[in-house]
């Protein structure tokens, strides 16, 4: 493979090297932790408090398919979460208020091995928050991408490079060529 990446954003790097952590619920205090493997299952809560509308379970699902089902990764949506056991369900997207200035928030709720989690939470608020450029963060999170302040080397956080990890994302951002680089020398 040639290594065509403006920078290494995917934990570890020499600017980020915190082991991976579980917070507890609403992710205060998270680290970012990569998935386990290469097989991203994913469900978005349909009932209760963290419901995603229509809308937003649309934007995900479509966000997806267009920015990391063409990566290494293979991701697939479940009606059917598992949260127990050694093949969890890998990210749980809910639909909630999130602490702080932030719109979103991602955190590992089940370690696996030092940089590595079996399960991982997405919340971001509602009113609008759930758009292709934020989901497409928040989910670049849980695969173990990097704000650029992170990265090595490092970049500032809104440098175009990242892409929708820019750390203030816009609606329409996507994953980018440095991120998908990034993923698949990872998985
Ligand atoms: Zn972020």
């Amino acid at each position: 493979m040639t290594w065509a990446a403006t920078t290494d954003n995917l934990t570890p790097t020499n600017n980020y090297s915190y082991a991976c952590n579980e917070p507890g619920d609403g992710g205060v205090g998270a680290r970012v932790c990569r998935t386990d493997n290469a097989q991203v299952s994913y469900y978005a809560d349909s009932a209760g408090d963290n419901q995603l509308e229509a809308g937003d379970f649309d934007t995900l699902v479509n966000m997806m398919s267009a920015e990391y089902q063409p990566t290494d990764l293979s991701v697939s949506v479940t009606f059917s979460p598992s949260f127990s056991g050694s093949s969890e369900t890998d990210i749980i997207y809910q639909e909630q208020g999130v602490p702080g200035s932030n719109e979103g928030i991602t955190w590992c709720n089940d370690a696996a091995g030092t940089f590595e989690c079996d399960q991982q939470y997405v919340r971001i608020e509602g009113a609008g928050s759930y758009t292709p450029g934020l989901t497409c963060h928040e989910t670049g999170h849980a695969v173990g991408l990097l704000h650029g302040q992170n990265a090595s080397p490092a970049l500032g956080n809104q440098n175009s490079a990242l892409g929708c990890m820019k750390k203030e994302t816009s609606y329409g951002d996507r994953l980018g060529a440095n991120n998908k680089e990034n993923i698949n020398g990872a998985y």
